[in-house]
């Protein structure tokens, strides 16, 4: 014998923390292991659409312990089992009618409330000895209760015609519950192999924006209900769908969700008015001016065209992972698609032959409104399970205004797909490469993108040219620059190019024979040195090869010019601007200070203003301006445009700023 103290973990509520104590009860299980072999059959055949969350179930019911299905509580579903007073048999009965043929004693008459209290003060009359039988005192596990949902809720014959159901989805913790509990007591009450559910997806828990469990006592918790509130439930569901896969858990943060999936709606939503806006004008009618009509008569551009392969391929994107619950990637495609496919490329590639008033330029602007509407229409038709509530406004009051005559989900997907074009699509994309490439010249240069230049240079190889001679238009328009020169040859592009080792990489790779490297090393210049670094293979010194990572090309810009490179594109643009660009420069800078001006005092884009007024302009940026007064009107879109250099201060006057000095604009 011996006593002391020991100290040893002790097990406590992990909701309030309270101790626990084991005790032995007497209980009633189901002896899960006699129908596993069945009830891992069924499993099987289910689609879970992500090899983690079915591994990790199928794992569980392959050593699932026996189910304690009873409970000691008051309010639940009664154990309809009757035990005798005098021999210990033990009867169950399971409907109303089976349990009033055998009672002794029935209290409340025989419609009976069937729940405790009431329940249990029915005596019946035991089968074998024919004693009072009273009810076991317990109440099942409410995981039966949800188990039993199918069968419970559902008719024979809604039974018959529904279940299995398509599709249920559950957080992961569900394995051990739900989803285990439909799967086992469809199997015991079926005797057979069969779930109540063709599909469960297992989704990962909603975590606090740091990542952990949001819990009451920690202070962490987001309330559903709270977020709705105060936010469009659309923009809501857009981001918990795009954040992650839903087979991972998702840090919710209020703040990333009003950020980009609040521009992905907001982007959308002025996509349309701009559609409407414009369309009216020109009697843009949804239902005749679609794609095939534009196509017919030979209408469409290459860029119409690009924005179409770019569609089909999101159409294509979003319904191949939509039905493997791949619910971000759909999303995802989407948001490229409104944002930098539709409005930072299409709508800024096409605003200008919108702009053109003339009456011989109709057709190209319906085209391009059965471009922009067939996008816009297919996009809220692929979006609409993600953000119902908007895309189903949008979609009514667009393409069928005043009408709302079916629902979107009951029109269905529009049939027929866009015809891609590979060559517009590579075309684009090409130009869209320069364009990046120029921007990140422009930046070296200190030259604003919305100033135009003269010229850019662009660099590909032989095989290049084609494509890039090809794309030389819209390359200007997103490059904002005059003339496009395509070089295949870098001696004809102004810039020097050396391929120059790096002699502590070099060092790094060849140790003590780094110097006989060094000194093998012949510099590589120009078109040698270029075709060496796009080759991407090591560099030949005499015995020993170079790896490329140990060379840097170092590029140096011809006397006016800049270059820069994007994935293997070289550009070089003309920084020389004369007096004519300057101020063109100009117009647009004052120009898109007015356009902002009207959006923000209301006026519709479309609405012909009386005037606008610029003061406080310089007297050399005056005399730039003055000349072109009439294209600052027909960009503004207003009748009259004044121009001063002195100041006039006031409430109504806006402050702007211009190149860091103070300009004043009234528009009405
Ligand atoms: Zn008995």
């Amino acid at each position: 014998m011996s006593a002391g103290k020991i100290v040893h973990d002790y097990p406590i509520c992990w909701r309030s923390d309270d101790r626990l104590v084991w005790l032995a009860r007497r209980e009633y299980f189901y002896w899960v292991d006699r129908v596993r072999p069945e009830v891992v059959k069924a499993a099987k055949k289910v689609e879970y659409f992500f090899d983690g969350p079915r591994n990790r179930f199928l794992a569980g019911l392959a050593e699932s312990p026996p189910w304690c299905v009873t409970r000691e509580r008051v309010w639940g579903t009664p154990l309809p089992i009757w035990v005798c007073e005098e021999c210990g048999e033990k009867n169950a009965h399971f409907s109303r009618e089976a349990i009033v043929k055998r009672a002794l004693e029935l209290p409340d008459g025989p419609k009976f409330e069937l729940h405790r209290p009431w329940m249990d003060r029915v005596v019946l009359k035991c089968q074998k000895c024919g004693g009072r039988a009273l009810r076991e005192p317990f109440v099942l596990d409410a995981w039966h209760n949800s188990g039993s949902a199918p069968y419970a809720s559902f008719t024979d014959d809604e039974f018959r015609q529904l279940v299995p159901v398509g599709f249920l989805t559950e957080a992961i913790d569900q394995t051990r519950a739900w989803a285990y509990t439909l799967l086992l007591l469809n199997v015991i009450r079926s005797a057979r192999p069969q779930a109540p559910y063709k599909a469960f997806l297992f989704q990962g828990h909603v975590l606090s924006e740091k990542g952990q469990k949001m819990s009451k006592s920690e202070g962490n918790v987001v309330w559903g209900l709270d977020v709705l509130r105060n936010n469009s439930a659309d923009v809501a569901r857009f981001y918990v769908m795009s954040k992650a896969s839903p087979e991972d858990s998702v840090n919710f943060d209020l703040k990333e969700m009003s950020g980009r999936p609040y521009q992905v709606l907001n982007t959308l939503y002025h996509l349309h008015l701009y559609l409407r806006q414009n369309g009216d004008l020109d009697g843009y009618d949804p239902a005749r001016h679609t794609v095939p009509w534009a196509t017919r008569r030979r209408l469409l551009t290459t860029v119409d065209r690009w924005l179409l392969a770019k569609l089909s391929r999101a159409d294509e994107t979003v319904n191949r992972s939509f039905s493997a619950a791949r619910f971000n990637e759909g999303a995802k495609a989407l948001e490229e698609l409104v944002i930098s496919h539709l409005s930072q490329t299409y709508v800024r590639l096409v605003r200008g032959e919108l702009w053109k008033e003339e009456a011989g330029e109709r057709g190209r602007r319906l085209a391009i409104y059965a471009v922009l509407g067939s996008a816009l229409r297919k996009t809220d038709e692929l979006l609409h399970p993600v953000s119902p509530f908007a895309t189903e406004y949008l979609y009514q009051e667009v393409f069928a205004p005043g009408a709302w005559g079916a629902p979107l989900l009951a029109i269905g997907k529009s049939r027929g797909r866009a015809a891609r074009s590979l060559q517009a699509e590579k075309t684009v994309d090409f130009a869209l490469k320069v364009e990046e490439a120029c921007n990140s010249a422009r930046m070296k240069a200190k030259l604003k993108r919305r100033w135009p230049l003269r010229s850019v240079e662009v660099l590909v190889p032989v095989s290049g040219a084609p494509l890039a001679r090809k794309a030389k238009r819209t390359v200007a328009l997103l490059c904002n620059v005059k003339g496009v020169g395509v070089v295949t040859s870098a001696s004809r592009f102004p810039a020097d190019f050396e391929l120059r080792a790096n002699s502590s990489r070099v060092g790094a790779l060849f140790k003590e024979k780094t110097r006989d490297v060094l000194r093998e090393l012949r510099p590589l210049k120009g078109g040698d040195a270029l075709r060496a670094y796009s080759r991407g293979r090591p560099v030949k010194a005499g015995p020993f090869d170079v790896p490329l990572s140990a060379f840097e090309l170092v590029t140096k810009s011809h006397e006016g010019f800049e270059v820069a490179e994007k994935g293997g594109v070289f550009v070089a643009i003309g920084k020389e601007r004369d007096d004519r660009l300057v101020a063109e420069g100009l117009v647009r800078d004052v120009a898109r200070r007015l356009q902002a001006l009207r959006k923000e005092s209301g006026y519709v884009p479309t609405a012909l203003l009386a005037y606008a007024k610029v003061r406080g302009l310089e007297d050399e940026d005056l005399a730039l301006l003055e000349p072109k007064k009439a294209e600052i009107a027909f960009l503004v879109r207003v009748k009259k445009v004044e121009l001063a250099g002195e100041r006039e201060q006031g409430s109504d006057w806006k402050e702007a700023d211009l190149d860091g000095r103070p300009i004043y604009l009234k528009v009405g």
